[in-house]
């Protein structure tokens, strides 16, 4: 009993296996590259030529020529895509770019504007300032020039208008005498211009003045003359000193206003005087 079919029945499915896998590994072989080597011989049987270069390896190499081309042109596609994608973000770029730069440039032209009206609103208010100096100054000045006040200061009429008495040659007096102790200062009451300063007969020394509205007024027996004839004088100038020279019972002004320069046309001084906002 050296053998039992059992063993035979071992060993018999081996070499069958072992076969098998034999069979296997060359049918595996002829699905693979190798095949080209293998079914060679018939092939180069027709051409009598067996070239390495016609067999089934040139195939594969077509093949992989082909898969080389295909990927290339997929390579050449992805590349296309690549490209144009890029330019696409140039392109985008370029524009965000653009708009940026228009955006700037208006923000540019707004400051620009801005500064502009900054500038002419300065200007005008520069503008504003001066001519409003300018009007502070003419009514400053108008005040000046039209601001009247008493000949001598804080006095008062100690003889008025039109007293009758032996001593005025007229019979009257032609004007208004104002208190003043010897040498107190005479001002010009207005403004005005010089046109008599001197000896005037009764009068002593006096002044008289052509006033800028056309009227006169007239300063009399003054112990001193501080101005000439043509000067200009504003209200309240010092013209002279208070006496008593000329046709005087004692130390005062004679104050006249007058509508020329001579004796004889006078007008109420005091109503002159009030006329322009002085309190006498
Ligand atoms: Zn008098």
């Amino acid at each position: 009993m050296a053998f039992t079919r059992a063993t035979g029945k071992h060993r018999a499915p081996g070499r069958l296996t072992r076969t098998g896998a034999k069979a296997v590994g060359i049918a595996t072989l002829a699905t693979t590259g190798v095949i080209g080597g293998l079914a060679s011989p018939a092939l180069a049987a027709d051409t009598g030529t067996p070239a390495v270069g016609d067999t089934g390896l040139t195939q594969v190499i077509a093949i992989e020529n082909v898969l080389a081309e295909r990927i290339d042109a997929q390579a050449d596609a992805q590349q296309h895509q690549a490209d144009v994608a890029e330019k696409k973000a140039e392109a985008k770029a370029a524009a965000k770019k653009k708009a940026e730069a228009k955006k700037k440039a208006e923000a540019k032209a707004k400051a620009a504007a801005k500064a502009k009206a900054k500038a002419k609103a300065k200007a005008a208010r520069a503008e504003e300032a001066r001519e409003s100096a300018v009007r502070a100054a003419r009514s400053a000045e108008r005040t000046r020039l039209g601001s009247f006040q008493l000949p001598v200061a804080g006095s008062y009429v100690s003889t008025g208008y039109k007293s009758s008495g032996s001593m005025w040659s007229s019979g009257s007096h032609s004007g208004i005498d104002f208190h003043a102790a010897s040498g107190s200062s005479v001002v010009a009451v207005g403004a005005g211009t010089v046109v008599e300063a001197g000896w005037g007969g009764a009068y002593g020394n006096n002044i008289v003045l052509r006033m800028t509205d056309g009227t006169y007024t007239q300063y009399g027996h003054l112990s001193s003359i501080g101005v000439s004839v043509g000067q200009s004088v504003g209200a309240g100038r010092q013209i002279g000193l208070s006496g008593s020279t000329g046709n005087s019972t004692g130390p005062h002004l004679h104050f006249e206003a007058r509508t020329t320069p001579s004796y004889g046309s006078d007008m109420d001084p005091v109503a002159y005087l009030r006329a322009h906002g002085v309190s006498v």
